[in-house]
Formats: structure tokens, C-alpha cells, sequence
């Protein structure tokens, strides 16, 4: 009975195709384009075999590409004519393992419209159900334990599903159609309310409970998605005080959760990009603009004029902040831990780490297998700039044009994140954090083993930092004499500069002006570098210009102490300790006696030309921060200050390849004393940056002809430095490259000394 012109065709798709209602798109398409055969999981994507007329074969094939499920990715899409077999129908057929071979996993994503919708419809079954989810929202990367993603290797095996949850997730038609998180009050998981150990309540009594609580001012440690938060009243300027005390977190910024976007308009002025990053299924912490009418507790964010606020993600999240008369409408929503260790995400690890600063536990029984922390994100030029990439962001690879070496790449030590490439894919982790101890340390080997497993990578190569006294290098050394692998070592800036011509998917081999501008990071001359102009590529760079040394008396303690840092930057510059400049004042005389030694002989004060620390010394010499309790306050507290319409700026000198700043130093202690406002000086400084950099990128660009310049380290976090930068450049006529797929701080680190790695290796 076969007409003439069937013909066949065998389809493979890569990319993020499984876990996102992938087959049951395809069985739809197959249906609308009357097509036979069938599709099916690999351990490497997607396959399909279809039988039907040629020309409706290749409608299909291009209604593939063109109406791809949301949350899919299609990273390639081969096909090729075949016999064909004669089907009657198409099925969607048991998943096909095949050895060696991995898929990317979806990162987490928050609850969508339809399951919002059914959360808050009282005829639905799974009203009020704090775990609904489909095949287009819900848990992933946190519950999965191994590929192929199917439920016997997920967080969710333990549960039995019930009859209903079966029918839905074996019919194509469903869009529950192979969930593998499926769930209902029937058979999922449940919440209940802890306190002290006992059991208060359960289902939606421990959810009203845990409401009142938080409306009475209390503390409660929720169990979420990918770790547990510390959450209060976030208009509650008590219970936000006792939360800073009891975590040991003095003016670091508490995160904020809204039920909507109305809510968040309230309290933050918003613009269309903003609007649109908060609302993406991917549901990062945006840092927004304070509204002057906020009733935010001003020790959410002491000193700053930005809130970090994201929208409820999860069904749990949505009941938990459901409006309500007298109920807040802002929730501090912090990472479950102790000040600086990883977000908890173990239960009884939780229950003992929490007790002291929680009141009362609302916890459920899905397990997390892998801990995510909130993604932070900012609008820069009306594009999305990472602070921290993880929840919703990662393990969604990056691809390159030509296949890796399979490379183990360790990052850095503060806001870790590792590195594992394979073919065309660049796994950058979640982020890790600041590697100071030794659950951060077990949090990043744990990660690196679940990633090799999970994408089947066997490195080949390892990479690390310079320093190696850092606990990621040590590891790598480790690993590299363990596996008996060669280990390359990578200069900090060089790695900066990578990770943005990675970032921007730069592939041509000329070299690029490199403005690395941070805190800390160990240059080959083993000085502490950080206001660095390169000019390089993957392959190798110059070092072009850099800032004066300048020594950083005591080390460390001088990065947590701007006050010193300003001392160090008179005492450099030949400008007397008067007793009327701020950070004299803030030091002790012993301890100014201490650091004139200190610097006079030069005993532990190693010489660095950070970037970091020269806005830690301005912001100390202007009196608004004196010590950083978390990094870059002082940066950030003077970048709030800043008076965003003032023009003027102080010169700074070119000798050499040093960039001097005597004379600004001198002119800014002029003006103060002469009264100038602080928000003018502020920006002057900022200004003198901006003027500077456009200097320096011209001395390159005359010198050799380049004109693409890449700015990355921490320091381009600060806004206004970052879009008065772009607009001289480009006014300039340079090509700039930012970050804008992975953090411009010490996170994207690990993805340039990766990309490195590969350069070196490829010969
Ligand atoms: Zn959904
Ligand atoms: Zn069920
Ligand atoms: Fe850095």
C-alpha cells in the first residue's frame, strides 16, 4: 500500500532537548505533518525517524527549529535521507543509553503561567500544591543524579507516582508528558513546619503557620529549590537587625523575594529590561534602583541605593508570599548559611548549621542533590550583566566554533566557580564561592565530580591560578600528580581577559586591549596586580601599562582595611598623616605608628597595583568607608554617593608603563579641605578613571593599530564607572567588549583559564 512517495528520513538533535517536553513536541509535529515512525532519548540528545512525503518532511524539519519548546536548546540539527520501514503510527519509544556519550542538563527553572495558573485554581488537583511543575518548569539540574534524565536517576525516585500522575505522564498529549518531577498531593512530596526538632504542622497548615510567623517578625529557614534560605519580614527593621546578628553578616545586602511584578514596582524604580529579566523563567536577583517611597528596612542594604530583588520562582515560594492584608510584601530571601560558608542544602546539615539563627524550619522531602545558589544579575545598556551565575544560568554550557581538549580548569579562590570542557561545550559551574573553608572546599569537589560524571568528561589537561597557596590550585595540583596530567598555570589577568573574548564568543586570533581592573591576583612578578592594561589573546598577552605599586602593608589586612590603603597611597605619594583626613582619624595611633614602620621597612607589605584597592583608598580618604566587612563595600558605598551629573576629573600621569597618582591624590585632599561636596569628588574620581582609560587605550591603539578593548574584573561591576567607560570608548570609535554571559569578577575566571589551557595545548 506504500505510495510512491513516502520516502524516510533519520533526524539527530544536540542540545538541551531532554527534560523540556522535547518528544512530546516532536510526537505533536509528527501528527500535524501526518508522519509515521517515532522519536527517542540518547544519551546524547535526540533521534527520530520519520516516514511521510517529502515535502511535509521538510515542513517538519523546519517547524523543529522554528516552534522549539521554550525551555529547549537547539544546538545542532542533523538529517539524512533513509529507507523507509513502512510505520503504521508514531510512538515515542524507551530511551536508547549509549556509553561515553552525555547531554547538557537544563539548569532549574521557575514555575510557569500554566502551573501558576493551576496552582491558584481551586478545581484543579493540584491547587495550593507547593511542588507543582511540567515538562516547562520545575526542579532539573538540582534533582539529578545521572543521565539520561528519567526519574529512577533524579532526587524524585523515592516516590511512587500515583495512578492520575502515571496517566498524564506517559499520554504525548499531556503536558506532563514524561515530567520526571511529576507530582501531587496524592503521591509527591509535602511540607511540613519545625520547631526545636518537633513537627507543628503539615501541608497547608504549616504553610499558614510559617506565614504567621514571618508576619510576627520571626526568622524561618525554608527549604527551597537548590539550598535553603534564611527568610523575615523585609520592612521589619528589628527582625532584619536580629537576622544580621544571629548570621553574623554585618552590612552585607540581603536579598529580597516579591510575589509579582506589581509588588516589586512599589519598592524599585524599573526599566523594560529589568521588567523582563525579572519575569524570565530563569528568575535571577536583579539589582534595582531603591524607590524613595520604599518601605524597605534600611538594614537590608545599609548605605546603598540598590535593592536585589527577584520574583517568587517556585510554587512554594508563591504561597509562602501570596498578598494579604497585613502580611509583608517583601521577604528577605538570604542563602541558608553562616556568613561566607556555602547555601545549605542538606537536611540534617541544614537543621544543625540553621538552629541558631533560625526560630522555626518549613521543610519538605525532596531531596536536593545538587546545591544552586540565586543568580545576581544588573542592566548595563539595557543588557543583562552577571554578578553571580548559577541558579537558572548553569550547567548550561557556552559553545565554541572549534572542539576543546577536555580541560579541568579550578578558577580562583573568592567566588569560585570550576571549569570542565568537551567538544564544542564550556561547562562553567554554578558558582562555588569564596574557597576560606573547608565546606566551600568540599562544596567545589563535589561539584567537580558530579559534573565529570554528569557530562562524561575525563580531563585531560588541568588549569589553574598562578597562586598557589590557594585551596582550587592545590587542588589542582593534586589532581594533575594524581592523574598524572599536565598542569598549566595562568596569570589572574590574562585569565580575565580570556573569560571576556570567551564571554563574547571571540574567535579570531588579534589581540585585544585588555582593561582588568580588580582587587587581588597574583602577577608573574609576584606582585599583587589588578589595574592592568594588557594587550594579548588566548595564546599569550603583553603587559602594557599598569598602576604605580604601591605597598599593601600586612597583606590581607589592608583589603579589608581602606583605611590603610589610603595611609599607604599618602605615604607613597609623599603627602602627610594630618589628623583632619578621614582615614587618620579611623586608625589608632598605634596603629598608624605600626604601619609607618611597617612601611618605612618594608616588612610584609607586599607591593601591588590594584585597582580595588585605590577605590578603597579614595573611598576611605573621603570619609565614607573606613573597613570593608564585605568585598567591595567601599567601591560600591562611594559609587552610591557619586554625583552622577558632575563632569570634572583629575589628571593622572603616564610614566612609562606606570600610571601615577601623585598629583590626583594631592587635588583631592585640595578640594575636600576646601569643602567640595563628597558626591562631587566621588565622581570626579570616577570621572579621572573614565578619562584615563580612553588615554590609555589610545596610547595602544596608536601605538599597534588595535582597537577592540575587553573590560573585565570585579571593578567593572560599579555601574557608573562601567557606562561613562562604554561611552568614551565608543565616542573614541573603540570596539568594547563586557561581560554579559558570565561575571566580569573572579566567576568567569575559570572559563579564560580554560579557553587558555586549550590555546597553549593546541600548539
Ligand atoms: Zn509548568
Ligand atoms: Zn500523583
Ligand atoms: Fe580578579
Amino acid at each position: 500500500m506504500m505510495s510512491p512517495e513516502i520516502v524516510g528520513c533519520k533526524i539527530r538533535v544536540y542540545g538541551i532537548v531532554q527534560g523540556v517536553g522535547f518528544r512530546p513536541f516532536i510526537f505533536s509535529l509528527a501528527q500535524r505533518y501526518q508522519l509515521t515512525g517515532w522519536v527517542r532519548n540518547t544519551s546524547s540528545g535526540v533521534e527520530i525517524e520519520v516516514n511521510g512525503s517529502e515535502k511535509n518532511i521538510s515542513l517538519f524539519l523546519q517547524a523543529i527549529r522554528n516552534e522549539a519548546p521554550p525551555l529547549s536548546r537547539i544546538d545542532q540539527l542533523e538529517s539524512e535521507p533513509c529507507t523507509p520501514n513502512g510505520y503504521r503510527q508514531f510512538e515515542i519509544v524507551a530511551s536508547q543509553p549509549e556509553v561515553g556519550q552525555f547531554i547538557p542538563v537544563s539548569p532549574d527553572m521557575s514555575i510557569c503561567s500554566d502551573c501558576q495558573h493551576e496552582l491558584f485554581d481551586p478545581y484543579n488537583r493540584r491547587f495550593r500544591y507547593p511542588f507543582i511543575n511540567c515538562t516547562n518548569c520545575g526542579p532539573r539540574f538540582s534533582i539529578v543524579r545521572d543521565i539520561p534524565y528519567d526519574r529512577p536517576l533524579t532526587t524524585m525516585s523515592s516516590f511512587q507516582m500515583c495512578a492520575q500522575c502515571q496517566k498524564e505522564y506517559e499520554n504525548p498529549l499531556d503536558r506532563r508528558f514524561h515530567a520526571q518531577p511529576i507530582a501531587c498531593p496524592e503521591c509527591g512530596p509535602k511540607i511540613w513546619f519545625q520547631v526545636n526538632g518537633e513537627r507543628r504542622a503539615e501541608s497547608e497548615d504549616a504553610l499558614q503557620l510559617a506565614r504567621q510567623w514571618l508576619q510576627q517578625g520571626k526568622i524561618l529557614a525554608i527549604k527551597g529549590l537548590g539550598g535553603y534560605h534564611l527568610a523575615c519580614d523585609a520592612t521589619n527593621s528589628a527582625a532584619v537587625t536580629e537576622l544580621r546578628r544571629r548570621k553574623r553578616r554585618s552590612e552585607k545586602p540581603f536579598a529580597l523575594m516579591a510575589f509579582d511584578l506589581q509588588t516589586v514596582r512599589r519598592h524599585c524604580i524599573l526599566n523594560p529590561e529589568e521588567e523582563t529579566l525579572l519575569l524570565s523563567p530563569q528568575k535571577p536577583i536583579v539589582l534595582l534602583e531603591r524607590h524613595p517611597a520604599s518601605a524597605v528596612a534600611l538594614e537590608v542594604a545599609p548605605r546603598q541605593q540598590t535593592l536585589g530583588v527577584m520574583l517568587a520562582y517556585t510554587p512554594l515560594h508563591l504561597l509562602l508570599l501570596e498578598p494579604a492584608p497585613g502580611f509583608p510584601e517583601l521577604l528577605v530571601m538570604t542563602s541558608g548559611n553562616l556568613s561566607e560558608e556555602p547555601i545549605c542544602y542538606e537536611d540534617e546539615e541544614a537543621l544543625q548549621r540553621l538552629m541558631t539563627i533560625a526560630d522555626a524550619f518549613l521543610l519538605h522531602d525532596r531531596p536536593i542533590h545538587m546545591r544552586v545558589d540565586d543568580s545576581v544579575v544588573r542592566v548595563i545598556e539595557g543588557v543583562r550583566y552577571p554578578i553571580r551565575r548559577a541558579r537558572g544560568y548553569a550547567p548550561d554550557p557556552l559553545t565554541v566554533a572549534e572542539p576543546l581538549s577536555p580541560i579541568l580548569a579550578t578558577g580562583t579562590e573568592l567566588k569560585n566557580t570550576f571549569c570542565l570542557t568537551r567538544e564544542h561545550y564550556v561547562f562553567l559551574s554554578h558558582h562555588i564561592g569564596d574557597m576560606q573553608n573547608y565546606e566551600t572546599l568540599r562544596s567545589f569537589e563535589e561539584g567537580i565530580i558530579h559534573y565529570q560524571k554528569l557530562f562524561r568528561i575525563q580531563p585531560e589537561i588541568i588549569a589553574c591560578d598562578l597562586h598557589p597557596d590557594y585551596l582550587a590550585s592545590r587542588y589542582a595540583h593534586q589532581r594533575a600528580e594524581q592523574d598524572q596530567l599536565p598542569l598549566i598555570q595562568i596569570q589572574h589577568h590574562h585569565a580575565h581577559l580570556a573569560a571576556c573574548l570567551g564571554d563574547n564568543g571571540w574567535d579570531s586570533g588579534e589581540p585585544v586591549i585588555g582593561l582588568i581592573f580588580d582587587g587581588t591576583g597574583l602577577g608573574t612578578d609576584s606582585a599583587i596586580w589588578g589595574g592592568e592594561v594588557l594587550l594579548g589573546n588566548y595564546q599569550g598577552y603583553q603587559r602594557y601599562f599598569h598602576l604605580a605599586y604601591t605597598p599593601q602593608p600586612g597583606g590581607d589586612i589592608s583589603a579589608r582595611k581602606p583605611a590603610r590603603m589610603a595611609l599607604s597611597h599618602l605615604w607613597q605619594a609623599g603627602i602627610d598623616w594630618e589628623t583632619d583626613l578621614p582615614p587618620v582619624q579611623a586608625l589608632c595611633y598605634e596603629e598608624r605608628t605600626a604601619l609607618r614602620s611597617q612601611l618605612g621597612r618594608q616588612i610584609n607589605s607586599p607591593m601591588t597595583s590594584s585597582m580595588g584597592r585605590l577605590f578603597d583608598a579614595i573611598s576611605a580618604l573621603l570619609g565614607i568607608c573606613q573597613v570593608n566587612t564585605y568585598e567591595g563595600q567601599a567601591a560600591i558605598e562611594m559609587e552610591a554617593l557619586a554625583d552622577p551629573a558632575e563632569m570634572g576629573f583629575y589628571p593622572l600621569e603616564i610614566q612609562g608603563d606606570q600610571i601615577i597618582t601623585n598629583a590626583m591624590l594631592h587635588q583631592i585632599i585640595g578640594d575636600w579641605r576646601a569643602g567640595i561636596p563628597i558626591p562631587v569628588l566621588a565622581a570626579r574620581f570616577h570621572n579621572s578613571v573614565v578619562q584615563l582609560v580612553v588615554e590609555l587605550c589610545l596610547h595602544v591603539r596608536n601605538g599597534n593599530g588595535h582597537s577592540t578593548v575587553a573590560l573585565s574584573g570585579g571593578v567593572w561591576q560599579n555601574r557608573l564607572l562601567l557606562t561613562k567607560t562604554l561611552q568614551e570608548l565608543k565616542r573614541a570609535k573603540f570596539t568594547v567588549l563586557i561581560h554579559h554571559r558570565v561575571p566580569a569578577n573572579d566567576g568567569g575566571i575559570a572559563l579564560g583559564q580554560a579557553l587558555i589551557a586549550n590555546a597553549l595545548t593546541k600548539g
